[in-house]
């Protein structure tokens, strides 16, 4: 029997579970395409860490305050309508001179002194928040799964049959298809010209007992709590690369920063490596194919995905329910030659 719904979007990272969200709370109907490819999810290797600051100093961004000021309450929402608990506010201490940001009050300083080696202040970075991602997205993917909302499946846009006045996948019948499958759509038959670039990073999971979770802890690398002892240590940012295997290299490096850094012991559990979707420019994709109507991508959302997600994907949603012509302050003559707004 077919399925009708008025969105098929494929993939359930952070751009198609908000996405679909914005949508529902539109009352319109969707279905979820997300197999879980071969290449982990961006979204699942995320340090979880939004906050509005850009550039080496991290002077507050106008434009990413806007987009953090959405975000907090969007998640905070999401945590009673997925009853669970995955917003925190964790202020970010570096290990470094960032000249605007203020030192860390004095108060911290006996334990941080017995947890890492530093001679001058620590620098804290606030308003930052922690979103858990991965409990989340597993906490929306339960919930799509319990509203039938979820086809778990590899989608194959080769079986996509498009229509001017809507698109067949398998038993879905649908209006629109909307892809937010990260770096899927660099080699799809719609988007693949889009200016997306490569862009892999590296993670640790490491075991550290008696570190305080009250902070995310930043010097070379980023030290962000998962759960109980466990511990995310990231990452790198390589552009040029063939695989997706782990890099030993950079590995051997961090695990001598963390040496020289920290006190106290630390183990590695395990190395994984995942691609951020990413554009030359580093601007994200919300938009219609030029040539198919029917078919939009949410995508390319880089590197701070989680901050600026809730902003592309409430107002792509306004925009594919005709409430507003654009995205506010989304350039679409960028990418005239392949997108519509
Ligand atoms: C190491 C690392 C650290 C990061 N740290 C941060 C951070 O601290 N803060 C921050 O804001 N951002 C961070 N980011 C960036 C952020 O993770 C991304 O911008 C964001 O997750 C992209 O989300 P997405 O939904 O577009 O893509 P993805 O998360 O990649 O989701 C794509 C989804 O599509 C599905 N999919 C793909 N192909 C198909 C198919 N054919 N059929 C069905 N489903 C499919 C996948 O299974 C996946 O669920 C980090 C990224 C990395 C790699």
């Amino acid at each position: 029997m077919m399925q009708r719904a008025d969105f098929i979007i494929v993939g359930q990272g952070i751009a198609g579970t908000l996405l679909a969200d914005a949508l529902l709370k539109r009352n319109k109907s969707v279905v979820i395409a997300d197999g879980r490819p071969v290449t982990p999810a961006a979204s699942e290797q995320a340090g979880g860490l939004l906050h509005a600051g850009a550039g080496k100093d991290l002077a507050p961004d106008p434009f990413f305050k806007q987009c953090l000021d959405l975000a907090i309450p969007l998640y905070q929402s999401l945590e009673d309508h997925y009853q669970i608990e995955c917003i925190t506010p964790k202020p970010l201490l570096i290990f470094k001179d960032v000249p605007n940001l203020k030192e860390v009050d004095r108060q911290h300083h006996v334990w941080l002194n017995s947890h890492f080696h530093f001679t001058d202040s620590p620098k804290i970075l606030q308003p930052a928040y922690q979103l858990n991602v991965v409990s989340f997205l597993a906490a929306a993917r339960r919930f799509f799964k319990t509203h039938q909302l979820l086809l778990e499946e590899v989608f194959d846009s080769d079986k996509l049959l498009v229509h001017s006045d809507g698109v067949v996948y398998s038993n879905v019948e649908a209006k629109t298809v909307v892809f937010c499958d990260g770096t899927t759509s660099m080699h799809s038959r719609y988007f693949k010209n889009l200016p997306f670039i490569k862009n892999r990073g590296d993670v640790l999971y490491l075991h550290i007992r008696d570190l305080s979770p009250q902070f995310v802890y930043e010097q070379s690398v980023r030290l962000a709590h998962r759960e109980q002892q466990h511990w995310w240590c990231g990452s790198n940012h390589q552009w040029d690369y063939n695989d997706l295997n782990p890099d030993v290299l950079w590995r051997d490096n961090v695990l001598q920063q963390l040496t020289s850094w920290l006190k106290i012991p630390f183990e590695v559990i395990q190395h994984t490596v995942a691609e951020r979707p990413t554009t030359a420019g580093q601007f994200p994709l919300a938009g219609m194919h030029p040539g198919e109507r029917r078919v939009g991508i949410l995508n390319g959302l880089g590197t701070r995905g989680l901050t600026l997600a809730p902003w592309y994907a409430t107002h792509f949603a306004a925009m594919l329910c005709g409430e507003i012509s654009q995205i506010p302050g989304y350039n679409y003559a960028r990418f005239s030659k392949w997108l519509n707004g």
